[in-house]
């Protein structure tokens, strides 16, 4: 039984002994340029994927959540609408799921309970988001059963209040929101200042490769933090509101206050906001010449200038990048490797990594084969 509707239908007779009244899902993502750009109020090119978190869900006449995962088995958790307790970043999953009833109770709004049993594909802390998948279909699934008719961005507003708020994991807009905006076939250019989206089609002739090196998440999350308090004092040292409102010139300009770091860090986030905006442009013209250098560019000034690429990832990079020339393009997106190709040159990418990239560096990598897909709604 591999349809996730099925098994979260399963899952959910098993543990509460009676059918659920709907199902609800949200896709997971891959961010196709703007790295580091959201939290730093920025442009970002995300697209949803193919896998999903599913929720078979149950009213309840009162204010309590029961909730199973198959990804953390064995126990009914539980909690009541305003009653979420102490809520922290860690390992407890259902924090992600508190956070949101916290952030709609402090928004006003009035939630029924639910009984809930959630199933999902996306692969947990592989850097494809199944934290927003889970906040953004619970999110749904609240919305849909309280009549509260919120439109995808409050939803993930909501989510993304309640990561940052409660779980104190200051992330910015752009997981939640591809996972509840996101169009089949597009990309999403997101404004995470004003909080603006336009989908971007993608091209046809593009295959989507998401390679996961398994590195290890932890120092990709602790260099992530870093990265985040470095900007932030940056914009401090600049005397801006954000380094959104910096361009190269102004930069250039105020060199004197920035070590020559800092100057490199700035840059790569001026630089990349560029980038993801000619990147949407040159998809949306079938541009694949211009999206390739654009990628190269992106990974370029990620090792360079805000060094936040390891070596082996940057050797993937390198033999796809010179296998395809600029038939796609190819990247380091948040700790995996991205490769939009020409379908034609699926098999050889395939057959490079798992073959002359495993000779050269011992690395088993994960290979997802992905599509750009729709984001959250309720499934029946
Ligand atoms: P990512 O979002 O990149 O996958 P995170 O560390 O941000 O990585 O989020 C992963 C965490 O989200 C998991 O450790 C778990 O707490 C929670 N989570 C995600 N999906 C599920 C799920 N289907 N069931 C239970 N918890 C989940
Ligand atoms: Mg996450």
């Amino acid at each position: 039984m591999s349809n996730p509707a099925q098994r979260a239908t399963k899952l959910f007779v098993q543990t509460f002994g009676t059918k659920p009244d709907e199902l609800y899902q949200a896709p997971g993502r891959v961010n196709i340029m703007g790295e580091h750009t959201d939290y730093n109020e920025g442009l970002a090119l995300p697209a949803a994927i193919n896998f999903k978190t599913v929720i078979a869900v149950k009213h309840r006449d009162d204010n309590l959540f029961r909730a199973v995962s198959t990804a953390f088995p064995g126990k009914i958790e539980q909690w009541r609408f305003g009653e979420e307790g102490t809520i922290a970043a860690g390992d407890d999953w259902t924090h992600y799921l508190k956070c949101v009833t916290a952030a709609m109770n402090q928004s006003g709004l009035l939630a029924k309970g639910l009984d809930l049993a959630i199933v999902g594909d996306v692969p947990l802390g592989a850097g494809l988001s199944s934290s927003a998948a889970l906040e953004v279909a619970f999110g749904t699934a609240i919305s849909y059963a309280s009549q509260l008719h919120l439109s995808p961005l409050a939803i993930a507003q909501l989510a993304q209040r309640g990561e940052s708020q409660f779980m104190c994991l200051d992330c910015g807009m752009m997981d939640q929101m591809i996972s509840a905006m996101a169009e089949p076939d597009h990309a999403l250019l997101i404004d995470c200042l004003e909080l603006e989206s336009e989908a971007v089609l993608l091209p046809e002739e593009l295959s989507m490769i998401i390679i996961d090196l398994k590195q290890g998440r932890q120092a990709f999350i602790q260099q992530f933090e870093q990265r985040k308090k470095e900007c932030s004092h940056i914009t401090q040292l600049l005397g801006l509101d954000s380094l959104r409102d910096c361009s190269l010139s102004l930069l250039t300009q105020s060199q004197d206050l920035l070590t020559e770091e800092q100057f490199r860090r700035a840059r790569h986030i001026i630089t990349e906001n560029q980038r993801t905006s000619n990147a949407a442009r040159a998809l949306q013209q079938n541009n694949i010449a211009r999206f390739s250098q654009l990628m190269a560019q992106s990974q370029a000034s990620m090792r360079d200038d805000f060094e936040i690429i390891t070596a082996e990832i940057d050797t993937l990079v390198h033999m796809i990048a010179t296998l395809i020339g600029e038939r796609g393009g190819v990247r380091m997106s948040d700790g995996c490797v991205l490769a939009l190709i020409n379908h034609d040159l699926s098999d050889d990418v395939i057959n490079l990594v798992e073959n002359q990239f495993f000779k050269q560096t011992g690395i088993e990598a994960t290979i997802h084969l992905c599509s750009a897909s729709g984001g959250a709604g309720r499934i029946r």
